[in-house]
Formats: C-alpha cells, sequence, structure tokens
C-alpha cells in the first residue's frame, strides 16, 4: 500500500510548467518531494490521518520561481537601511536625511536610479554634504557600479579610492565615483556577520513574498555564504541558494576544494563570476560603436584576454563560469572566451546587447526582463543608445527562437518575478515579446537548467522537490499589463509553506 501525503495541496489550477501544458487539480507531497499530480479524485487516494489538507481556493499553482542572478545581501540593505529607489530626488535625500537620525557611524542608502527623476542628475557631493558633515554618507546606485559620497568620505578615504573612478570638476570631486572606487565604499561598508544575517533574513522574506523559492546568489567578500549555510544547517533557510563567487575569490574556491552542483539540498556551489564591463547607466558598458550621448565605448572591467584565462581555469576546476557582460562587445568577447564542447554550461549574464545573430550564443542566456523598464520609449537606453540601438536590446524571442537556454533573474532590481514576466510580454519591441507561458518558463524551467537543477527543480512534475507558488488570478487570465498586480497568496518550499498572507 501506497503511503499516505505529507501535505496536499487541493483545489487549485496547477500548471506545471513541464512539457505538457496539462491543468490539474493537486499535488501530493512526501519528505518534500512531489509524489502525485493529478485531479482532486486521484490525490485524494493519499490523503491518510496525519496528511495536511491545503485548501488552494482555487488559485493557480506554479512551480517556485527561481531567480538566477540575485544579490540578496544589498536588497536586504535596502530592506533595513534607507531604500532610495525613490520616483524623486528630494524623496531619496529625505531618506538619506531619516536615516541619519540613527546613531550608525556611516549614513547608508541603496538603490537609487536618477533615470527615474525629472533631472536624471547622480547625487552630488553638496546634497549629501546637506545630510550630514560630520559622518560619511554613501548614497549607492541601484546598479552598484556608482555611488555618491560627502565631503567626510573624501576627507578620511579620499586617498584610498582609485582615482580613475573619482569624477572631479576643477580638480574638486563632484561626489560622484565608479566601479573600482564604488567598490571600495562598498567593501568599507561591509556588515559584519551578525547584521549580514539580519539583512538576508529580510531578503528571504521579501523573496518568498514574490514566490521565490530558489536564488543564484552572486556573492563577493560577504558574510552572506557562512550565513546561508549557517541559516540552513539550523532549518531556517527556507530558500535554495546557489552560490556564484566572484572571481577574486577563484585561488580560494581553488584551494578549498568547491566544485559546482556540491553542497546541501539547500546550499550548493555555482561557480564563479566575473564583470567583462560595466553597465549602460554608467556608461561603461563596452559597446562596439560609441554611447549615443558622450564620447567613449565602455570599459573592460576584464579584458579579452584575462577573459579567456579565467574561463578555462574555470572550466578546469568543474565549475560555472557566470560572467556580467552588457555591452556587445563584451557579449562577444565572453563568448570568444568560453572554452568549446563544455557541459559545465557556462552563462553570460544579462547579455543585453548581441553582438551578431541569437544562434551564435553559444551559452546560457541569463537575462533580467525588468531592464526592460529602462528600454522603454524616452527612457535611460533610448538617451544611452539612440533610439534604434535601444530597440535592440534583451532579444528575448530571437534566443529562445534559436534555441539558447534562457534563465531569468532580476539582479535585485527588484527582485520580483512577475513584474519581470510582465515586462517580458509587454516588450517595447513587438517581436521580442514572450508569451507568458515562455516568461514564466524562463523563471522557472529555464532558471533550474542554468542552475544544473532540471531533474530537482522546475516543474511541478512527480519526484520534484516540492517548491511551489500559488497565485491569487491566473496571469494567463489578467491583461497583460496587470500581470506584476498578481498577489502571491502562498509560497512552499521542500513541501513547507513559508509565506501565506
Ligand atoms: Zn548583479
Amino acid at each position: 500500500m501506497t503511503r499516505a501525503a505529507d501535505r496536499i495541496f487541493e483545489n487549485a489550477e496547477v500548471h506545471s510548467l513541464g512539457e505538457s501544458d496539462e491543468i490539474h487539480e493537486a499535488v501530493a507531497v512526501r519528505d518534500g518531494r512531489i509524489v502525485r499530480v493529478g485531479s482532486d479524485y486521484e490525490v485524494e487516494f493519499l490523503r491518510g490521518v496525519d496528511t495536511d489538507v491545503v485548501d488552494c481556493d482555487g488559485n493557480v499553482l506554479l512551480p517556485g520561481f527561481i531567480d538566477a542572478h540575485t544579490h540578496l545581501e544589498i536588497l536586504g540593505r535596502r530592506l533595513v537601511r534607507a531604500d532610495l529607489d525613490t520616483g524623486t530626488r528630494t524623496a531619496a535625500l529625505d531618506r538619506l536625511h531619516e536615516a541619519a537620525d540613527g546613531d550608525d557611524a556611516w549614513v547608508l542608502g541603496y538603490g537609487y536610479d536618477e533615470s527615474d527623476w525629472d533631472d536624471g542628475r547622480l547625487l552630488q557631493r553638496a546634497e549629501l554634504d546637506s545630510v550630514s558633515t560630520d559622518r560619511p554618507v554613501v548614497a549607492f546606485r541601484e546598479d552598484l557600479h556608482t555611488a555618491s559620497a560627502n565631503s567626510v568620505v573624501f576627507e578620511r578615504y579620499g586617498d584610498e579610492l582609485p582615482e580613475a573612478g573619482v569624477e572631479r570638476t576643477d580638480g574638486e570631486p563632484t561626489g560622484v565615483v565608479r566601479e573600482a572606487a564604488a567598490e571600495r565604499l562598498r567593501r568599507e561598508t561591509a556588515p559584519d556577520r551578525a547584521e549580514t544575517r539580519q539583512l538576508v533574513t529580510a531578503a528571504r522574506d521579501d523573496a518568498h513574498e514574490r514566490g521565490v523559492t530558489g536564488v543564484h546568489e552572486m556573492v563577493r567578500a560577504s558574510e552572506a555564504p557562512a550565513v546561508y549555510r549557517t541559516m540552513a544547517r539550523d532549518g531556517e533557510l527556507g530558500l535554495r541558494v546557489r552560490l556564484y563567487y566572484w572571481a577574486d575569490h577563484l585561488d580560494a574556491v581553488e584551494e578549498t576544494g568547491l566544485v559546482a552542483d556540491c553542497g546541501s539540498d539547500l546550499v550548493e556551489v555555482g561557480g564563479i563570476k566575473a564583470y567583462a564591463d560595466g553597465s549602460l547607466g554608467a556608461r561603461t558598458a563596452r559597446l562596439s560603436e560609441p554611447y549615443a550621448d558622450a564620447d567613449g565605448r565602455g570599459e573592460w572591467l576584464t579584458d579579452p584576454e584575462r577573459l579567456r584565462e579565467l574561463a578555462a581555469r574555470v572550466d578546469d576546476l568543474g565549475l560555472q563560469f557566470a560572467v556580467h557582460a552588457i555591452g556587445d562587445e563584451a557579449v562577444g568577447a565572453v563568448l570568444s572566451a568560453l572554452p568549446d564542447d563544455s557541459d559545465r554550461r557556462h552563462r553570460i549574464e544579462h547579455a543585453e546587447l548581441l553582438p551578431g545573430a541569437a544562434a551564435d550564443f553559444d551559452a546560457v542566456a541569463s537575462m533580467q526582463p525588468n531592464f526592460l523598464r529602462w528600454a522603454r520609449a524616452g527612457g535611460l537606453y533610448a538617451a544611452r543608445l539612440g533610439a534604434e540601438r535601444a530597440a535592440t536590446v534583451d532579444r528575448f524571442a530571437d534566443l529562445l527562437a534559436a534555441g539558447v537556454p534562457v534563465a531569468f533573474g532580476s539582479d535585485c532590481m527588484p527582485l520580483d518575478p512577475l513584474y519581470g514576466v510582465e515586462q517580458a510580454v509587454t516588450a517595447p519591441e513587438d517581436s521580442q515579446r514572450l508569451t507568458v507561458t515562455e516568461a514564466l518558463r524562463a523563471y522557472t524551467t529555464g532558471a533550474a537548467y542554468a542552475g544544473h537543477d532540471e531533474d530537482r527543480l522546475g516543474t511541478i512534475e512527480v519526484g520534484k522537490r516540492a517548491d511551489l507558488v500559488l497565485l491569487e488570478e491566473s496571469p494567463w487570465a489578467v491583461d497583460d499589463d496587470a500581470i506584476a498586480d498578481i498577489d502571491v497568496t502562498m509560497t512552499v518550499v521542500d513541501g513547507d509553506v513559508v509565506y501565506r498572507p
């Protein structure tokens, strides 16, 4: 006789997002795995005296979302510290003033995006001096490639900031710092382990609220990996975390013998992350043709020769290489740096501008549909690239048509898969719009594939881990521009309900 299920989710509209698009009513779970999917009647047979039965109220049950590109510690800082993702410059400065009321040694804000503001200008030193003249104040831009600092920061750290990253007018710092200089400030303000746990917990809760059951987490000089492992050990994580260590940890990763796809059910090693170039916002993404609104074609943060060496080494060590590349020249350099015939599923993060045909994209495309918000008419990308080139970003449909594996992630800008799905199905270029099913698959099976996890995650099928999300409305039934407004009514990891409002 078949053992009873631990939990049954019934009275749902179950979309497995697997090969078949058949719709079911119920899912039974035992020991954290899916043991039956079918009609309420079929699944009812697994009901025993101790089986917990969850009535899904006719809501839509999907595989849990896997966000293929996150920085949860950074998201946690926005949730716990000053969140500068505001519609106006004044509101962002108000938040910094509020943060200055506390007694922390630093006044820190995260996630500002001046392209949302009327004047489109980065925060300046004088404005941050108005927040404090005796404590260091740093406002990090959303992409973290750029930050703005007050005079105290330049007095204390001016000598240590790489000069190339310090913007000046008439010899004086404007307050804006970029790339290595911004990274120096990020490290200086890095939280210790206890604080990291607080930040990561806040971000984890936020992820659950958005239906996210797994993340591919990019980490650098952070306490977060240790925190994920201790939380998992203590049974307090409730989220699958696949770790990508920054290339500057490569020696340590090699010495300590970390290889891909190893770890626990919840925390595993993925591979190594590197930056080929910067961002379009900061005009540091490496382009083949100059920017439309400035001289220059962007920067190499890792040059093509070094990318090639790194790729070979990462591949030899049995790790997956995940390379940030946004500009077409950077994407081309990464494609040619990746070893041929590797089964590691090396990936390009962002891949916003392709150097040529989608069919030549011989890697996993780990992309952020939420970035399309900057690609809309009159937006940041049109300013940086000109309208014609801006229309060629994020070629999701071309990549899928060419058979390229596409994984969706958010880069935490914001972490919100349904917002990303809405952006992908309403893409400004008609030809690149995805169907709801395609967009959801990129956030489930696509991301699972990118993490070598398709055998245990990504669909609602017997044998898979019971990672699920329940939506109050069907993304197939609402208007395309209302998908982001759909509420998550339950999130389930390993059969356990980790979120229910
Ligand atoms: Zn990122």
